[in-house]
């Protein structure tokens, strides 16, 4: 009914905008810088479903006008968050520097999400910056924000592409792109260093409060809420990386302003999947100490979450030494914590109902085996579950055909058959992650080349990560000649 209530009034939008109740110094309101030419590149019409976004009636011009920027919706409160962040460790002052919070739509089933517009020209947070961002690495963000959701782990959406008609210099010349993107929300762990750093108590005590009640009200009744937040964030992020994990996920830039509050996985720049096993695996061209790595995702959320407790100390307890314990008291429990969501992360991987003495051996034993042998990851437990080991004679090592007697005899050991154990298995193990040389190959021709085709192929397979697609075959492998120097750029 609210959905028909706003379409008639021309306004798909059904924005409150609950961000600008927390103190003005949190934020600035501005509008996007227009642009010279939009153009629709991308629009995801399920998405738009999903949230309840009628644009039925918009042709593609007006759709270009609106996620552009160059038309404000009705009902939009646009802003910049500010907010500063550890980045490879070291901390500084950050906010968006090229990114408009138009508002917060409701969706007609409840939910509160973040509109809100990524390369929109600058801000008081730009810094040196332009504001702006490259058709590439927006088609970039899109592509793998839609496919970490088909995987089934939480992640922040992609709404809509428009090119700017602008150029954006970087290492050269690249065409301007907007990116829609959708969060539960983009509060971070920089949002509660700046507001610790820069303004006071009493500001950080509303951004707790505001940061409970939007997404985990069920903790504003504890009696000590900024601890209560720390606790839920050290489980949802912990159980966030355990599922990065399963997919050989690098987001490649962990800094504590894109770790976020509502647990989802978002900010793509140089993030990339790992083909063969190796836990140093590092894409991004800036992380040349490799804090990034696959292997190091765990100790650096748990790194990051310090962040939040050092930030959140004086609410924690007024004596500061008390207050350390008992943040430390609650930060400790997180290496448990993450290997318990990732032993059933594995235990899911390998077909595992319950937990049995030994497990953890047999899973890093299989780990260990593909490290040592650079069995590619994906395809490994994909054989594994779908019974197609056969597939590759490097399965017919002796050491793995140890280790999958082993695993055979473990299966047995439950209730279940192995084919019961497949079932479970398919559920966890992607047949297609999006492979960083199809990625790369499909976003060129689409940035450089206007073909847009491939990448809406490619769009479409990440929509069923778990189903065979014979059609897709030549997406399922990594690249023949390995990863070799395949690296990512924050050239965004
Ligand atoms: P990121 O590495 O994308 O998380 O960005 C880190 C910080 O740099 C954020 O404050 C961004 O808003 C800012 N930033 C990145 N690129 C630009 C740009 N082209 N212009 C202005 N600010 C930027
Ligand atoms: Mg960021």
């Amino acid at each position: 009914m609210i959905a028909d209530r706003i379409t008639a009034q021309g306004n798909p939008w059904n924005f409150d905008n609950s961000y600008l109740q927390l103190p003005e110094k949190m934020y600035s309101k501005l509008n996007p810088v227009p642009v010279k030419a939009p153009s629709l590149i991308l629009f995801n019409h399920t998405l738009a479903e999903e949230i309840g976004l009628d644009v039925k009636g918009y042709d593609w011009q007006k759709l270009a006008a609106c996620f552009s920027g160059n038309e404000i919706p009705g009902g939009a409160d646009p802003l910049a968050q500010a907010y500063a962040g550890h980045q490879f460790g070291h901390f500084t002052m950050l906010g968006d520097g090229r990114a408009i919070l138009l508002g917060e739509h409701l969706t007609p089933d409840g939910k509160r999400i973040d509109i809100q517009l990524k390369g929109s020209g600058r801000t008081p947070y730009s810094r040196r910056g332009d504001g702006r961002a490259t058709l590439y690495s927006m088609l970039r963000e899109y592509l793998i924000s839609e496919a970490m959701h088909y995987l089934g782990i939480p992640s922040s959406r992609s709404l809509a592409v428009v090119s700017t008609g602008e150029p954006v210099y970087r290492e050269r010349i690249h065409k301007g792109a907007i990116l829609t993107r959708l969060a539960g929300s983009h509060i971070r762990v920089g949002t509660f260093e700046y507001t610790r750093n820069f303004l006071g108590d009493e500001e950080l005590e509303k951004l707790v409060d505001y940061s409970l009640e939007r997404h985990y009200p069920d903790d504003l009744q504890k009696k000590n809420k900024a601890l209560a937040l720390l606790d839920v964030l050290v489980h949802r992020q912990a159980r966030l990386i355990s599922e990065w994990m399963r997919v050989g996920f690098i987001h490649g830039v962990m800094n504590t302003d894109n770790m976020g509050i509502a647990a989802e996985t978002f900010d793509y720049g140089p993030c990339a999947f790992m083909n063969a096993y190796n836990p140093a695996t590092v894409f991004s061209s800036i992380d040349t100490e490799g804090r990034y790595a696959y292997g190091n995702q765990p100790y650096i959320a748990h790194w990051n979450l310090g962040s939040l407790a050092g930030a959140l100390l004086p609410l924690i307890h007024p004596e500061q030494e008390k207050a350390i314990e008992m943040a430390k008291e609650v930060l400790n429990e997180f290496p448990a914590i993450y290997q318990q969501y990732w032993k059933e992360m594995m235990r899911n991987k390998l077909g595992l109902t319950r937990e049995m003495e030994g497990d953890l051996n047999m899973m890093e034993d299989l780990l260990v085996w593909m490290h040592k042998n650079k069995a590619d990851y994906t395809l490994t437990f994909y054989r594994l579950s779908h019974d197609k080991l056969q597939e590759d004679p490097a399965y017919l090592e002796e050491g793995f055909i140890h280790w999958l007697t082993q695993w055979k005899e473990r299966i047995n050991a439950e209730d279940g058959t192995l084919d019961d154990a497949r079932a479970i298995m398919k559920k966890a193990n992607p047949v297609h992650i999006p492979r960083n040389h199809k990625v790369e190959e499909v976003l060129l021709k689409a940035a450089d080349h206007q073909q847009f085709e491939p990448l809406e192929t490619m769009l479409e397979l990440v929509k069923s990560p778990y189903e065979e697609r014979p059609e897709y075959e030549p997406f399922k492998y990594g690249p023949e000649q390995g990863d070799g120097n395949y690296r990512t750029f924050c050239g965004t």
